[in-house]
């Protein structure tokens, strides 16, 4: 199972994901951004923060 804290891309979130694949994790990143951050959509160089954080 892979883990992301979104606390590693947006310091003091403390919302945290978890998935069978990195496409499971992103889209619940893609609606927790949304919900909670406001993001209308996830740029791309965030995308590819929340990757390269991504443990498991
Ligand atoms: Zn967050």
């Amino acid at each position: 199972m892979k883990q992301f804290a979104c606390g590693s891309v947006v310091p003091g979130c403390t919302a945290t994901f978890e998935g069978p694949t990195e496409d499971a994790i992103l889209a619940q990143v893609a609606e927790h951004a949304k919900a909670d951050h406001g993001m209308e959509s996830v740029p791309n160089e965030v995308v590819e923060q929340v990757r390269q954080n991504i443990t498991g």
